[in-house]
């Protein structure tokens, strides 16, 4: 992905889970002992199953925690968003995420900023 400017949702987190998934341990099944290979084709299997446009919380219930479908700014820090702009070069996970508020914020303060 270049360089850009998008919204993300928890939705949208969510409808990328299981591809995701797949794409980050398929490469390392072949370091975890059969239980735990076991374990992570089980996840994504279940994921799979949620269907393209799945409810964030079943994600989160079948993953175990929050960090595939949460979304936190990186100015203010809230951990607890429903959407943000993201911002970034690459859409990893490197890339500024932003709230509303904080989207605001700084449109207003560079407005001051230019109008002085
Ligand atoms: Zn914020």
């Amino acid at each position: 992905m270049s360089n850009s400017i998008r919204p993300v949702t928890r939705r949208m987190r969510a409808a990328a889970a299981a591809k995701q998934w797949t794409l980050q341990y398929r490469p390392l099944l072949a370091n975890y002992d059969k239980d735990r290979r076991a374990q992570i084709i089980g996840v994504g299997a279940k994921l799979a199953d949620l269907g393209p446009s799945p409810d964030p919380d079943a994600v989160d219930a079948i993953i175990g925690n929050t960090s595939w479908t949460s979304i936190s700014c990186s100015v203010c820090g809230c951990d607890s968003l429903e959407h943000a702009i993201e911002m970034g070069t690459d859409g990893e996970d490197g890339d500024v995420r932003i709230c509303e508020a904080c989207l605001a914020e700084g449109l207003a303060k560079l407005g001051k900023a230019v109008a002085a």
